[in-house]
């Protein structure tokens, strides 16, 4: 079914609550945007990611990936050296040489991104530039875009949002004869994006396309009859960039869990004029399924308290499926940053006493952390070994970046992400 754009319905801004949020500025304990690399790598598959950085962001890179010695990657470091950092060597020459050699090597390379680390910054290498200059030089064979992963004041996520934030100006014009089209916005697994095209083509809903798409050269379209829906919740500049291309975006809940996928869905089946009855049709099945995977691991889950801190972005909508879906009992919610306007549909289902804060003060989350003794904390790997140390069980926010947690067939997944640890500690005890 195709509708002209003054057929959709978009739904009313929803506003957060006045709830307070408790706003912290001292010490991040986070990863780097550069971590994003790790699953865009995998995601377009003609892509290659160039780090313009020093061994540091190398020896990240690598034990991020695992060191994955028997594929070739598609990222890598170009290293800056002492003399790259002194001025005493042309970076802008050493940088073509560089991306010269690999693009010769690597042929079957659509799109490149330069990728801007702490490094490079500081010594104010205009990566944009470098990018036209190459740009020129290499289309149309390759695209040639740059964005920025350094990660003194980012997290990890960030990275996702810089790269598609960067994508975004690139992408085709849609013209504005053209019928309304949904865009999925975010990385997805592959199998998590084949699921939703599947209940999207149930509803009627149509052409649905997802940015990044895994080519180069199928990039979505956009346009003013594009209408946007994140998949993911940490892509604040994507979402204004692709808003400056006219692009509308739906506030929704974000797609964890039965209710929040039924509620992510629902929106565009809304905006598209979806009947009632044919949303129950395409959606009751999967749901149900859902539902079932998601009650096996409430027993274990139920009453149990969760802290959250500031990691992934994703806090707010997976404290929301944990209370909602799974009775848990939420204490502090940490987010790195608040975008209260992409968040506020979860933001607004979370219970009032719970404390929202944004920012990080390491020193003083731990102490507050340790004064609750939750059952369960969501933090970074370099505070998940010292908490359990102390006794506390513990779960790493980057696992759920990593692993496929969106849509129906993943909700049980999902919950039984928080109930593994959980069970462990209680047969380490036994
Ligand atoms: S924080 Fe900066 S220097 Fe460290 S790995 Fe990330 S980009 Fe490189």
């Amino acid at each position: 079914m195709t509708l002209a754009p003054d057929q959709i319905v978009v739904p009313a801004p929803v506003g957060c609550t006045d709830r307070p949020v408790l706003h912290q500025r001292g010490q991040h304990e986070v990863f780097c945007g550069l971590t994003g690399i790790m699953w865009l790598h995998r995601k377009i598959q003609d892509a290659f990611f160039l780090i313009v950085g020093s061994r540091t962001c190398a020896h990240l890179m690598q034990s991020a990936a695992g060191v994955m010695i028997f594929a070739e990657p598609r990222f890598g470091t170009a290293i800056m050296e002492e003399r790259d950092l002194a001025g005493i060597a042309d970076m802008n020459d050493e940088l073509d040489a560089v991306v010269e050699k690999l693009l010769k090597r690597r042929p079957e390379i659509r799109l490149l991104f330069l990728v801007g680390s702490c490094p490079s910054e500081v010594i104010k290498l205009d990566l944009s530039r470098a990018a036209e200059r190459l740009a020129l030089r290499h289309n149309p064979d390759v695209r040639i875009l740059n964005y920025s992963g350094s990660g003194i004041e980012t997290t990890f996520t960030q990275g996702e949002d810089a790269c598609l934030a960067a994508l975004a100006p690139s992408l085709p014009a849609e013209p504005e004869t053209a019928p309304a089209t949904l865009m999925v916005v975010g990385a997805l697994a592959d199998v998590v994006e084949d699921q939703f095209a599947r209940i999207f083509e149930q509803l009627g809903i149509g052409p649905v396309r997802f940015l990044p798409a895994r080519l180069a050269d199928d990039m979505p379209p956009v346009g003013p009859n594009t209408f946007a829906l994140l998949a993911q919740p940490f892509l604040t500049d994507t979402a204004r960039a692709l808003e400056e291309r006219g692009a509308t975006i739906l506030q929704a809940p974000f797609p964890l869990g039965a209710q929040g996928t039924t509620a992510w869905l629902k929106v565009a089946a809304d905006a598209f004029g979806i009947s009632d009855e044919t949303f129950e049709a395409a959606t009751a099945a999967p749901r149900a399924r859902a539902e079932r995977a998601v009650a096996l691991h409430k027993p274990g889950l139920e009453g149990k308290s969760v802290f959250f801190f500031p990691d992934s972005q994703l806090e707010i909508p997976l404290a929301r499926f944990l209370h909602q879906e799974l009775a848990m009992e939420l204490t502090e919610v940490g987010m790195p940053y608040l975008n209260k306007t992409i968040m506020a549909p979860d933001m607004n289902a979370l219970p009032d006493h719970i404390q929202v804060s944004e920012g990080q003060d390491v020193d003083e989350q731990l102490d507050r952390c340790r004064a609750i003794r939750p059952d369960i904390t969501v933090c970074g790997l370099g505070l998940a070994n010292p908490l359990e140390v102390e006794g506390m069980t513990t779960k790493w926010s980057i696992e759920l970046v990593f692993t496929p947690i969106q849509g129906y067939e993943q909700a049980g997944d999902l919950a039984e992400l928080f109930a593994r640890p959980l069970n462990r500690r209680t047969r380490l005890e036994v």
